[in-house]
Formats: structure tokens, C-alpha cells, sequence
């Protein structure tokens, strides 16, 4: 359900109520083998399976992205947007002529301020691909020409090099631009990621325009993990350069999506208090590290017992959309022997 209403903001969403549990009472199985295992949880009258990095509590997944969704305002929304913004349509009809068809126009139930601006709502088939071409013919400024403020900067500077680069990326040098492009910032659910449950996966990574300049891989025993580098500062800023296009929730083979884009505002309430455990987000990503580096037989309890059954039986994993250096190396090879 997307959420209702409207505000000054770039999205709005509910959020709230984000996670659900790993319920088991209807299936007899699950339920044996979780109480042989000592992780049975009473919750509202229901048997969930427990957390084993906050045993007193329920493990909670991020529910499907169909049920976790915002709405967004196209990228380089100017702070005044709204009262630029004449509802031509223009970034809407360019989008979909680019064949993207990220943007739609807003209805009445979207509320009467945003009533026929552009909106980007779903990342899972229709991720933003950061062309640019929406604010190239943007007529009022409403959407701002990032991309053309970037390439001039790196004109300047390339000039005297004797070289150009008109890379959408070059965005990512500009802090203040990627700033102005910021749509939302995306967060990895590291109980549902493949990644960070000894699988193998790099797929949001691979699909993020800025690569390396968003994600890290933490290098372990149990894995390669992925992450988003973003960090929320004490004032409530966010120090990332993930603008929230959604490429990467679009590449997520988890059903429903390991990786969601969120408004800055959600981003930071969830960081701070991740699932309600009390923990931020980093905290929570530290302490899995620590449990799989101290404690194998809780990482083991957490990633193959309860993480991967909770992925495989209930959510599912397409396992063809699943993108590693491995596969790519690989094909790699293979082209160069035919
Ligand atoms: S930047 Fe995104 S929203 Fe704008 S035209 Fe390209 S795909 Fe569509
Ligand atoms: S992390 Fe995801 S949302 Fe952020 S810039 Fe990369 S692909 Fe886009
Ligand atoms: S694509 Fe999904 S499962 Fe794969 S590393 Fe990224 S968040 Fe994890």
C-alpha cells in the first residue's frame, strides 16, 4: 500500500510498520524444529521464530517492496518544485520516448498539490536510470540540469587536460549535485540480503551507476557482504552519494527486494533505530560481523537456519537475476575462448 497524503517533502510514505515476522505456528514442521533449536517467541498469540542477534525479540524481515513503496519526485526536484512545476508533462512524455517509463503523472489520490506532476513509484519495474533526460527538458527549472551543471565543471577542469567527459556518473564528483539529484537513499536489509546470509551476490552493486562510489564489500569467512555506504550524522544528514534511483532494487534477485529506497527522512529513522531493535543500523551490521567472527554457532543459527529458510521456503530468491565477479568473470572467459 503506497502511503497516503502529501507534504513538502520530495516523498511521502507511511514507513511505520515496515518489517513482518517469521511467523511458524501454522506450519507444524518449522515449529518443532525452531523449539528443538530454542528459538520460539510468543508474539500477539502468534509462534515466531527469534531473533539470535536480540534473542527477546522476534527476527523482523522488510516486507516486500509492494508494501514498502514511496512515492519520489523525479531526480533534481528543485526545493520550490511544486510552484515551478506547470504539469506539462514534458519529463513524462521524454521519459517514456527513452523507452524508461519511470515517471507517471499524479491522480487525484496522490493529493491535490502533487495532482499532475511527475512521480516515480516503482522501482521494481520501472527503476530510474538516471538518463537525465527529464530535467534536460524540464521548461521551468522544476527539475534541474544536474547533468549539463557537471559536465561543465568537468569541461573546465578537463580542458586544460584536453579531454571531456560526458559520463552521467561525473555527478558523483559534485557532492553539492548529487545533493540537488538526491531522489531518496537505499538501505540493504542484511537479514534478508543473500549476501550477508553466506551467499553469494552482487547484484545491486553491479547495477548502481555509481559502482564503488555507493557500495562496499566487506571481505569474510561467511561471505562477501554489500553495503551502501551511507552514513547518518548526528544533525540528521546523510553522508552518502546514493541518490535513490532504485536500479538497484530493480536487480535485487530477493522477492520483494532486499534493497528499498527510502525518503531521507525514513532512511534516517530506520538507521537510527533499526527494526525496533534499539540498535542503528550500523550497530546491527557490527554486530553480525562481531557474531560470525565470535560466535560461529549463532552465525550459522542466524544466516543457514533461520535467514536462509525464511529467503528460500517463504520469500524466495530468482536466482538467475543473481550477478557475482565470479558469473562475470566467467562470461568473461568464455567470450574470449569462442
Ligand atoms: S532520469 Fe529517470 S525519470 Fe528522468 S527521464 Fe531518465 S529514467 Fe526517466
Ligand atoms: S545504491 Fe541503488 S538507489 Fe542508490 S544510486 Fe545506486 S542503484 Fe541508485
Ligand atoms: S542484490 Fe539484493 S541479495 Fe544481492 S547483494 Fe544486493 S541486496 Fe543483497
Amino acid at each position: 500500500m503506497l502511503g497516503e497524503g502529501q507534504d513538502e517533502n520530495a516523498s511521502w510514505g507511511r514507513g511505520e510498520d515496515y518489517y513482518e515476522y517469521f511467523i511458524v505456528d501454522n506450519d507444524k514442521e518449522k515449529l518443532e524444529y525452531y523449539e528443538a533449536l530454542g528459538v520460539i517467541l510468543e508474539y500477539n498469540g502468534r509462534k515466531c521464530v527469534a531473533n539470535p542477534l536480540v534473542p527477546d525479540k522476534c527476527i523482523a524481515y522488510t516486507k516486500r517492496y509492494e508494501e514498502d513503496r514511496f512515492r519520489f519526485k523525479p531526480p533534481a526536484a528543485s526545493p520550490d518544485f511544486y510552484s515551478r512545476c506547470i504539469r506539462c508533462g514534458l519529463c513524462y512524455f521524454q521519459c517514456h520516448y527513452m523507452g524508461y517509463n519511470a515517471i507517471r503523472l499524479a491522480s487525484l489520490r496522490d493529493g491535490l498539490k502533487a495532482f499532475g506532476t511527475p512521480i516515480i513509484d516503482d522501482h521494481i519495474r520501472h527503476p530510474c536510470t538516471l538518463c537525465m533526460e527529464c530535467t534536460r527538458v524540464c521548461p521551468t527549472g522544476a527539475l534541474e540540469r544536474v547533468l549539463e551543471e557537471a559536465k561543465e565543471r568537468a569541461r573546465k577542469k578537463e580542458r586544460k587536460q584536453g579531454k571531456e567527459t560526458f559520463d552521467r556518473t561525473i555527478i558523483a564528483n559534485y557532492p553539492d549535485l548529487v545533493k540537488k539529484t538526491r531522489m531518496g537513499v537505499a538501505l540493504i536489509d542484511p537479514d534478508l540480503c543473500w549476501a550477508w546470509n553466506s551467499g553469494d551476490c552482487k547484484s545491486c552493486a553491479k547495477a548502481c551507476p555509481f559502482g564503488a562510489e555507493v557500495f562496499d564489500f566487506l571481505f569474510t569467512p561467511w561471505g562477501v557482504h554489500t553495503r551502501v555506504k551511507a552514513v547518518v550524522r548526528d544533525d540528521g544528514t546523510i553522508e552518502t552519494k546514493c541518490v535513490g534511483c532504485g536500479l538497484c532494487v530493480a536487480a535485487c534477485p530477493v522477492v520483494g527486494s532486499a534493497i528499498h529506497v527510502l525518503p531521507e527522512e525514513e532512511f534516517v529513522r530506520r538507521y537510527r533505530n533499526f527494526k525496533n531493535t534499539g540498535m542503528s543500523y550500523e550497530e546491527y551490521l557490527k554486530k553480525i560481523l562481531d557474531v560470525e567472527d565470535h560466535d560461529p554457532f549463532k552465525a550459522v543459527l542466524r544466516a543457514m537456519e533461520i535467514n536462509n529458510v525464511f529467503l528460500l521456503d517463504i520469500r524466495g530468491i530468482k536466482k538467475e537475476k543473481i550477478k557475482t565477479e565470479l558469473a562475470a568473470e566467467r562470461s568473461l572467459g568464455e567470450s574470449k575462448t569462442t
